[in-house]
């Protein structure tokens, strides 16, 4: 028998898994389950940090948008300092990319506060671009960094408060369901609940077989970064993130340093993702080929896992055929920057309750992230066999 029975156990805690505690705590008796000795340790941990208004298609910049809110004004005693801080990302076109990134800017008519720069603009907002590399491109004015250690602690501290229990170094290793309840085997022992809430990333599709669930087709993908000191008297910290039209790469300012990234998108399994030699030197040609500097030497490297789902949306609701199992998982790039109008989205849908109006009116609805919705199946249709050998390796 189980020591413990809560309503709902939430599995994995990166900022998915803690956000939708923290929310469920209010109102359940919740468990937050993860294999690592700390939350956090994989993607979230390992972001760039950045919330943009442009990121994302439609879903995400929604989603995005109605968590606008929280990140303005999180709950009292949430966090010691402001979850942001001004930023700006600038999207950057050669002469060869111009008129494919005046067509997307034209598209983003759902965001505001951007502005189109020319060839001139833009050399001026970012001087460390190799002169005349730029033919234009266009400012997210409103683009925040975010302080995404304050927001995790935040989301597991409000858990706490509400009563909620933290296990960590307890990866789950078995889920069976009897009796209307899951018996979950983890590495630190049993526990016991209602609902079991798949927060684990990478690892979705994987929880999602020992619970006898039909993957819903996760692509982990690795994606490398790098940090390096900022040219002798260039002080970083007021440059916004430039980003390459075609994404191609990133950089921005890291605590006084500068982070690059060559924005790959590698298919990798659910993995604790290491960053490939191959990949840090394609970043380092990438910007040098940018901007106008030398990257002497690299202090430091790393890479993430960021998972979609095929149609790149998050996947937050009821499995259609296992009762009691809950997905939200890929977040793909942008799980920090929603985490909080999603984490509402999934608490309401746990509780099999209406989900708050203003996430609705944003243009979220509950079908567009559905587990069972058209494109997750049409795309495991189409690639019999892929989804099962990402899933196998833990
Ligand atoms: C390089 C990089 C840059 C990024 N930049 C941004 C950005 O600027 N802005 C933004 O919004 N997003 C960004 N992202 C994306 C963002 O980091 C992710 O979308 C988000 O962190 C996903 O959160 P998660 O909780 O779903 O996953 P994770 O943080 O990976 O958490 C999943 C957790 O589940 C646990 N787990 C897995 N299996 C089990 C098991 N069997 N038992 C118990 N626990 C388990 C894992 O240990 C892990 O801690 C970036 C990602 C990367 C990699």
């Amino acid at each position: 028998m189980s020591a413990a029975v809560h309503d709902v156990a939430v599995i994995g805690a990166g900022i998915a898994g803690a956000s939708v505690a923290a929310e469920l705590a209010r109102h359940m008796r919740v468990v937050l389950v993860e294999s690592e000795a700390q939350p956090g340790y994989h993607a979230t941990g390992r972001s760039a940090a950045i919330l943009a208004q442009t990121y994302g298609n439609r879903l995400i910049r929604a989603l995005t948008r109605a968590s606008a809110g929280f990140f303005a004004a999180p709950p009292d005693g949430f966090a010691p300092q402001p979850l942001l801080s001004p930023r700006g990302l600038v999207r950057v076109a050669t002469a060869a990319q111009v008129d494919d990134l005046r067509a997307m800017y034209d598209d983003l008519s759902d965001t505001r506060h951007l502005a189109w720069l020319d060839a001139e603009a833009m050399q001026e907002r970012v001087p460390l671009l190799r002169p005349g590399y730029a033919a234009g491109g266009f400012e997210n004015v409103d683009a925040q960094d975010i302080d995404v250690h304050a927001m995790l602690t935040g989301y597991l501290r409000q858990f706490r408060q509400a009563g909620g229990t933290v296990m960590t170094g307890a990866p789950v290793l078995g889920l069976t369901r009897s009796g209307g309840r899951w018996e979950i085997e983890t590495a630190a022992g049993q526990v016991a609940a209602g609902v079991v809430v798949n927060a684990a990333g990478a690892w979705g599709d994987w929880l999602a077989g020992l619970a006898g669930a039909a993957p819903v087709g996760l692509e982990p993908r690795r994606r490398t970064a790098i940090t390096f000191a900022a040219p002798q008297g260039f002080d970083p910290a007021r440059m916004p993130m430039v980003v390459d039209a075609d994404e191609a790469f990133y950089l921005k300012p890291e605590a006084g340093r500068l982070m690059a990234s060559p924005a790959d998108e590698t298919l990798s399994a659910p993995e604790d993702s290491r960053p490939e030699e191959i990949d840090i030197a394609i970043c380092a040609d990438r910007i040098q080929t940018a901007f106008d500097l030398e990257i002497r030497r690299i202090e430091s490297s790393w890479s993430g896992l960021r998972t979609f789902a095929a149609d790149r949306a998050p996947v937050c609701g009821y499995d259609p055929e296992v009762e009691g199992f809950f997905w939200l998982v890929g977040q793909g790039g942008y799980g920090v920057q929603t985490a909080p109008a999603l984490s509402r989205l999934a608490a309401a849908l746990v509780r099999r309750e209406a989900p708050d109006h203003d996430i609705l009116s944003s243009g979220v609805t509950v079908e567009d992230v559905a587990p069972g919705r058209d494109a997750l199946a049409k795309a495991k249709d189409e690639e019999p066999g892929k989804q099962t050998k990402q899933g196998e390796e833990r």
